[in-house]
């Protein structure tokens, strides 16, 4: 059984135990907290499509692992047509659902550090890891990564900080395992997940070695704690208000590690600093290309609301509004182009893994992300401001003054109030709620900020092959191809 159906996913959660807690209470039973709904939905839909024979093509996979049938979340990609398939999965779903859940594509990373490690160091890492990997495929469990430190002073490495548990680290090495303290910050959809997997958050220096530390847990492994933020959507159902955050929504924790034990079997690096450079580029490679992927794909979902608003209130011939929504499809398309291309550049790891072109991945989820938060306020600007000034849904639904508000919620002829009435709160949910700070959070920072794009463009890009073009321009140098015609 390498596919579980969300039923099959939803029961092998009933004996998983993390230590969860949410606004300062325990929970105790996450199959039944109204905080986790969400969030498990999301986690279910993967399941539901993975099941879904129109979807076969999509997000199924064979392993070469297990031989098996596996899906989406599971699968180690070993050629670019599997990473271009990936991007394709990612465009669909995200632009319908905001979420695939691809951050979790950076997991491949440690298939190839480990391998890296092996090589130079007669380790056995790698093995390790693909046991680790065989059980996630076989059992089609779900994994988070806790990737970032809570980094304490951002100019200091971690064994500069004052308080030496800002990022996670080893503190006692045994005979059967290893014992690790301190924390990992925002990780996404742990309480409803199997398993978590740690890894570096940057590159490191000798001094650092305790915190050159990768491994994986069940994540009800005693001694960790999630200090988990609710989803932004409301608990109960509204579902003209928060139409988007009522079923789409994702917890996020602060992962607390307090001495906790992993056995040596699922370490995947301890003390190898030496090996966070390329682990630290495998990662930006992939995550890059999910990332850049999704924030394309939500441009587009932003260009289709847009595009409905402006129907609904009878502008949509206008010039200025036809502009801005071609703008918006521009750059998600910018993005997706980008994405593809990296996809198509992609270099096979001698482990077996294939690798986007991180130059091209780096470049595309830059302009699309900047891009997209602009995006949220030009459809604010074309709904209009009644987005953030309209009557309550209470007002709407109220028999003696609902008839008003849907009088005077009234669009464009042949279109109902209701319609335009429901559209409007799409876009309050998408541009002026806590489903927007997700939103902007979400393509701003998640994977690495802006900056870190421009650090990957600049570093791979062949400046010096451009500079010598230009010196053959400039008559610096002479071109041996430039001859005139006598
Ligand atoms: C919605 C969401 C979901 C996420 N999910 C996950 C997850 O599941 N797992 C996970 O591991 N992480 C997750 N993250 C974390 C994400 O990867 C980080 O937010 C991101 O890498 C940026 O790190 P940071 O938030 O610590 O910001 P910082 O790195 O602190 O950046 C803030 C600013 O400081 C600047 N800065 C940072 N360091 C320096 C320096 N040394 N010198 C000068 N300037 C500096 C940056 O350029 C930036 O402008 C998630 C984030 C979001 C928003």
């Amino acid at each position: 059984m390498a596919i579980k159906t969300r039923q099959e996913y939803v029961e092998s959660l009933i004996n998983v135990k993390p230590n969860v807690y949410i606004a300062g209470k325990k929970i105790e039973n996450l199959l039944e907290s109204p905080y986790l709904k969400t969030t498990l939905n999301n986690m279910a839909l993967g399941y539901d499509w993975a099941n879904d024979p129109q979807y076969e093509n999509l997000v199924t996979n064979t392993s070469p692992l297990t031989c098996e049938k596996v899906s989406f979340w599971t699968h180690i990609r070993q050629n670019p047509e599997e990473l271009d398939q990936l991007v394709k999965a990612i465009n669909h779903f995200s632009s319908k659902y905001l979420c695939t859940m691809c951050m979790s594509m950076g997991l491949g990373s440690l298939w190839a550090a480990t391998w890296d490690i092996d090589q130079a160091k007669g380790t056995e890492y790698h093995q390790r890891f693909k046991n680790f990997y065989a059980e996630l495929q076989k059992n089609d469990l779900r994994f988070v990564l806790g990737v970032m430190d809570p980094k304490g002073d951002r100019t200091l490495s971690p064994s500069k900080q004052p308080d030496p548990d800002l990022f996670l680290r080893v503190v006692e090495k045994r005979e059967d395992g290893i014992i690790v303290n301190g924390a990992k910050m925002h990780t996404t959809s742990a309480p409803v997940a199997h398993y978590f997997v740690a890894s570096p958050s940057r590159v490191l220096g000798p001094e650092d070695e305790a915190y050159a530390l990768a491994f994986a847990c069940p994540t009800d492994t005693k001694g960790i704690t999630y200090i988990t933020r609710p989803a932004h959507g409301p608990l109960e159902n509204r579902d003209y208000e928060s139409p988007i955050g009522c079923k789409i929504g994702f917890v996020e924790s602060l992962t607390v590690f307090d001495n906790v034990f992993i056995p040596w079997e699922r370490v995947f690096m301890c003390g190898e600093w030496d090996f966070t450079e390329p682990f630290i580029n495998y990662f930006s490679s992939y995550v890059r290309l999910a990332k850049g992927t999704c924030v394309a794909a939500r441009t587009e979902m932003v260009a289709g609301v847009t595009a409905l608003a402006a129907e609904y209130n009878g502008i949509e011939r206008a010039a200025h509004v036809r502009n801005k929504i071609t703008d918006m499809i521009v750059d998600a398309k910018i993005g997706y182009g980008c994405a593809t291309a990296a996809a198509k550049l992609a270099q096979i790891h001698p482990s077996g893994i294939c690798f986007p072109d991180i130059l091209t991945g780096n470049a595309g989820l830059y302009h699309t992300r900047l891009k997209f938060v602009q995006h949220l306020g030009t459809m604010q600007e074309i709904a209009g401001g009644i987005v953030t000034t309209m009557p309550t849904e209470a007002d709407f639904k109220d028999s003696e003054i609902g008839p008003l508000v849907e009088k005077y919620m009234q669009g464009k002829a042949g279109t109902s109030a209701e319609e335009r009435y429901r559209v409007m709160h799409l876009i309050q949910d998408m541009t002026a709620s806590r489903l927007t700070g997700y939103l902007m959070s979400s393509a701003i920072c998640a994977g690495g900020t802006p900056e870190t794009n421009l650090v990957e463009v600049f570093r791979s890009y062949n400046l010096k092959e451009k500079k010598e073009n230009a010196k053959v321009l400039a008559n610096i140098k002479p071109d041996p191809y430039w001859k005139p015609i006598e």
